[in-house]
């Protein structure tokens, strides 16, 4: 069920501390740590705790997105990729490239970025 830990998930076992993970932000609702197979220099994942599928689902928690939108903005600050530009992403499905169904934003930074996005 929506915002239930999933005994399955890979996110949910990282939220819970039960998966390693380079954490480099934690809120009560929310954790970011680095991707582990990085597509830019900057390729931190910034996750609810509680476990929504996808940006959508999150979206019903508007406090909950705001939460992660906000601590997207603080360690894209905090790698000081703020102020050359960044990108946060949401792959939504598995034609989009969604591989973990737990929502998660993709900070991506320290490089250029192209657009559109292949
Ligand atoms: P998606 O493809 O669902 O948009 O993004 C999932 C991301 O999770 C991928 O970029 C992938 O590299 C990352 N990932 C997968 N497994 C792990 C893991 O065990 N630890 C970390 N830190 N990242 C992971």
């Amino acid at each position: 069920m929506a915002g239930e830990p999933q005994a399955d998930c890979l996110f949910c076992k990282i939220a819970a501390g039960e998966v390693p993970a380079t954490v480099v932000r934690e809120t009560g609702t929310t954790i970011a740590f680095r991707d582990i197979n990085p597509q830019a220099p900057t390729h931190i994942l910034v996750i609810p705790k509680a476990h929504y599928e996808n940006a959508a689902e999150l979206a019903t928690q508007p406090q909950l997105l705001a939460d992660v939108l906000r601590e997207a903005g603080e360690v894209a600050a905090e790698d000081k990729v703020d102020t050359t530009g960044y990108r946060i992403v949401f792959n939504t499905g598995r034609g989009a490239g969604q591989t973990v169904f737990h929502a998660h934003a993709h900070v991506m930074g320290g490089r250029g970025l192209q657009w559109p996005p292949g």
